[in-house]
């Protein structure tokens, strides 16, 4: 063996005793409530495929008219020559259902974030963080070069000193003359993508406000599922256009692939002249777009209501048996929080034995010592479907009734 394997090998084996070893499952069936693993079926809690879009007919009947008329790849950057139509249609239905002045696509939403922070902000700046943001803000924020500052999970008044921080750092006295203050973004999901919950964004709006600093919220789970509209939690809560950036994936409830970055028609122009995410990598295939736009005219119309409707009857049978920590939001995502990583890891294979699919999340996707099962809710699901996740939970309830988050009523 080289030594540069050896070295590998040691280092796996560490990551395995720390019950910490990940592998990849090959799935031999389209995203569903039922999915296929070495030939046996698993009832599937684990998809962010809220609505039950990623395998919709309209979605792939999208994709394959983009493929015979667009072809399979974009063949360039979108500013080389890659910028296909679909591409322009998705990011004119994506304003118009955000209700921004404009969009723009990326290849990801960890691309979206990557490329919008490092372009907005620099070294001389301020990033403020919520402690349970997603990994790629994180990967941003140190990307950036900008101070980092995290405040914990939705505390409000962490938040306000952190900002009267930062308001110092942006006084006249504090800096040398004719530099420029500090930029301050504030960046927070919507949703929280392991734990559920939601964050007080009219509260954050107002400190952000008051405070006068930028913020960029998140809504990777949310985007489709809430307001009126379905443009997602900010919409809910009424504070949509005092939001500077909104971003969002097109790969979880719109059931497609991509990232995207709402917001108006300066921040849009910018990102297209700075995202090196954005600039710097080959577009995305235009399947991939057509099939966005067809989920947001779904997501609108009356089959998307009564999906959403489904969801959220599915949602309520299982928290009305479950008490999460965060029970009081309506989410699909539920923690079964169990703490140890070999717990949840143990609870989870046992849950496969029942042919039941629910991932153990661990670190570094969440903090060490704070494992859990992320029990995800679709629309497709049925109400049976939760019965039988229910009763499936149960002897892990028995066997560990200190499982803090969750437990039966
Ligand atoms: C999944 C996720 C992303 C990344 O989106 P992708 O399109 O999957 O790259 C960003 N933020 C949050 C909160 C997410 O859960």
């Amino acid at each position: 063996m080289l030594s540069f394997d050896i070295e590998l090998q040691n280092r796996l084996t560490a990551i395995r005793e720390a019950g910490l070893f990940r592998e990849l499952r090959q799935v031999d069936s389209p995203q569903g409530t039922r999915m296929e693993i070495a030939g046996r079926t698993f009832l599937n809690f684990s998809s962010n495929d809220y609505l039950g879009l990623a395998n919709h007919p309209a979605l792939k009947e999208a994709a394959i008219k983009a493929v015979e008329k667009f072809g399979a790849g974009a063949g360039a950057s979108r500013l080389i020559c890659g910028s296909l139509a679909p591409f322009h249609e998705l990011e004119e239905i994506l304003a118009d259902f955000k209700g921004t002045e404009a969009a723009l696509s990326f290849s990801t939403g960890y691309a979206a974030a990557i490329g919008t922070i490092t372009a907005l902000i620099g070294k001389d700046d301020i990033i403020i963080v919520d402690k349970l943001v997603h990994a790629c803000v994180v990967d941003a924020a140190r990307l950036c070069r900008a101070t980092l500052r995290i405040f914990g999970h939705n505390d409000l008044n962490e938040l306000e000193d952190i900002l009267k921080w930062a308001q110092k750092a942006q006084s006249p006295e504090s800096g040398v003359q004719n530099q420029r203050q500090p930029r301050v973004l504030i960046v927070t999901e919507s949703v929280f993508s392991m734990d559920g919950d939601a964050a007080p964004l009219q509260e954050i709006v107002a400190l952000k406000e008051k405070y006068g600093a930028w913020l960029m919220v998140d809504e990777a789970h949310a985007t489709g599922l809430y307001g009126d509209n379905r443009r997602g939690l900010a919409e809910e809560l009424g504070v949509s256009d005092r939001i500077e950036i909104q971003m969002g994936t097109l790969g979880k409830a719109l059931g497609a692939s991509g990232g995207y970055i709402c917001g108006s028609r300066v921040l849009i122009d910018f990102l297209i002249n700075r995202a090196r995410s954005f600039i710097f990598s080959t577009a995305p295939v235009p399947a991939a777009a057509a099939a966005a736009t067809a989920a947001i005219a779904l997501v609108k119309s009356p089959e998307g209501q009564s999906r959403l409707e489904q969801l959220n009857a599915r949602v309520s049978e299982l928290h009305s048996v479950l008490r999460t920590l965060h029970s009081a939001f309506h989410s699909a995502i539920t923690p079964v929080i169990l703490g140890e990583e070999s717990r949840a890891v143990a609870v989870a294979a046992a849950l496969r034995e029942q042919n039941i699919f629910v991932p153990a999340i661990r670190y570094p996707t969440v903090a060490r010592g704070s494992a859990r099962l992320r029990i995800t809710l679709t629309a497709s699901h049925t109400a049976a479907e939760v019965r039988q996740l229910v009763e499936s939970l149960e002897p892990c309830f028995r066997t560990f009734p200190d499982c803090c988050a969750a437990s039966r009523l």
